[in-house]
């Protein structure tokens, strides 16, 4: 079987949150090859250490990567703060004899350094063209734990697991490998916590990730961290407010400063992503669907709603009202250009990962989240047919079957973007409805 039928049947997804089937973007033909090493949302502490605990399986999985697209050159970039790690995949890379094909490059500590196209330009000095994803510019962009899902899919194992940070105000903060499928109540309790009635989680990171509607679901191939706050942390409530109460707000004073604009990290790539325009266009100039189109160009980083804005606004929201808006009648941006340069003022307006933090309020909790051996062996899994970006994978087991850990249990629809899974526990098949399998441990 060929490393792409590897990657494909061990059901490798972007495991960095996007959940892109891999070997879907692994058939491009690419210049470079970028490892996402960035992990730039505060508080999580995942690929950090797997770079530190598994340097050679990623440098592997990483060039297996690199050779599929054809690339001339693979560029692992990690911030430079995180020098002991930096160390360890230089050696490495030089003791495995790769250094003419990979090199580890040195990313400033800001926010949003692990956004794609922010790390294309950062590693490349390419800019991914508005509505463009990196390949028009000839790279293509793996996390951290894909590589290394890579590295185990080309030795025939499947995404049986997955790495999570349990970070926020908790006693105990730490990053475990658990079952996919693994209730995520039993990952939350990790943290020292048995009652969540004054608390909130975000699934993700503080940046991106939203607030859990409820903590009943089951951990899936996507999930990279948890970040528990109590319910009356500033961010909890900033982040809980829907769409419409935001719109609210917003109409009711924006004072057109810029500020939300001049620190956008895609109007600084010389995108045409102005959100104050969107916030004009709220409050005055609703029927103008030309103006509302840029609000396709946002990549949802939050900067400007948590970070940039002086008034405590919403302009995010406002992108969001009105994306789906315009998918509603199907009308699409059209870039007027095709080549684009960062703006000359960018270097001055980067947003340090310490400012954001303490913008955030979380100053007190941006401590280490140490890899921790867990005894976590669930009695039952709860194996979800869509973990990714794609249509949901078809069950190939029946309840009353017994399966292996790590037998395919799901496979991708016929002519279908989509991906495998797999049991993460050996047992019997008891439930394969609703858009899971269930798995009792035997
Ligand atoms: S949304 Fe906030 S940052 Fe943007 S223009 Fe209005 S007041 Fe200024
Ligand atoms: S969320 Fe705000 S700062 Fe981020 S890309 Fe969208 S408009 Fe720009």
């Amino acid at each position: 079987m060929s490393l792409l039928d590897m990657v494909r049947e061990a059901g490798v997804i972007g495991a960095g949150g996007a959940g892109f089937p891999t070997h879907a973007k692994l058939t491009s033909k690419a210049e470079y090859i970028l490892l996402n090493g960035a992990e730039c949302e505060p508080l999580l502490r995942v690929d950090q250490q797997l770079m530190k605990l598994f340097p050679d399986e990623i440098i592997k999985g990483f060039e297996a990567a690199g050779k599929l697209v054809g690339a001339a050159k693979g560029l692992i970039g990690i911030k430079g703060k995180h020098k002991e790690v930096i160390s360890i995949l230089r050696n490495r890379i030089k003791a495995l004899q790769v250094s003419d094909f990979i090199e580890v490059k040195e990313l400033p500590d800001i926010y949003p350094a692990g956004d794609e196209q922010v790390l294309v330009y950062e590693l490349t000095g390419r800019v991914v063209p508005e509505t463009g994803i990196p390949i028009k510019v000839g790279c293509v962009v793996v996390n951290t734990e894909t590589a290394l899902n890579i590295y185990h899919a080309n030795l025939g194992e499947p995404v049986t697991e997955k790495y999570i940070t349990v970070a926020g105000d908790i006693p105990k903060r730490l990053t475990v490998k658990v079952p996919v499928g693994t209730p995520i109540i039993d990952v939350l309790k990790l943290s020292g916590i048995e009652n969540f009635d004054d608390y909130a989680v975000i699934d993700g990171g503080p940046m991106m990730g939203p607030v859990m509607d409820n903590i009943d679901g089951y951990v899936t191939k996507k999930n990279k961290g948890f970040v528990i706050l109590k319910k009356q942390h500033s961010l909890i409530r900033r982040k809980s407010v829907n769409i419409e109460q935001a719109r609210r707000v917003n109409r009711s004073s924006c004072e057109q400063c810029r500020m939300c604009t001049d620190m956008c990290p895609r109007y600084l790539l010389g995108h045409n992503m102005q959100p104050h325009k969107i916030m004009r266009a709220l409050n005055y100039a609703l029927d103008d669907v030309e103006g509302q189109k840029i609000a396709q160009l946002c990549c949802q980083c939050n900067l400007c709603e948590l970070f940039s804005c002086p008034a405590g606004l919403y302009p995010k929201s406002a992108n969001l009202y009105f994306k789906g808006k315009l998918a509603e009648q199907n009308i699409r941006y059209k870039p007027i250009k095709s080549q684009f340069a960062a703006r000359k003022s960018r270097e001055y307006r980067l947003i340090p990962s310490k400012r954001l933090i303490a913008r955030l309020g979380l100053n007190n909790f941006d401590r280490p989240a140490p890899m921790t051996e867990v005894n976590m062996e669930p009695e039952l899994v709860h194996i979800a047919m869509r973990q990714h970006v794609g249509a949901p994978a078809v069950p190939i087991v029946n309840p009353g079957d017994y399966v292996q850990v790590g037998q395919q249990v799901g496979k991708i629809p016929e002519d279908s973007l989509g991906a495998a899974v797999h049991a993460s526990i050996s047992g019997k098949v008891i439930e394969s409805e609703n858009g899971f399998i269930v798995i009792r441990r035997e």
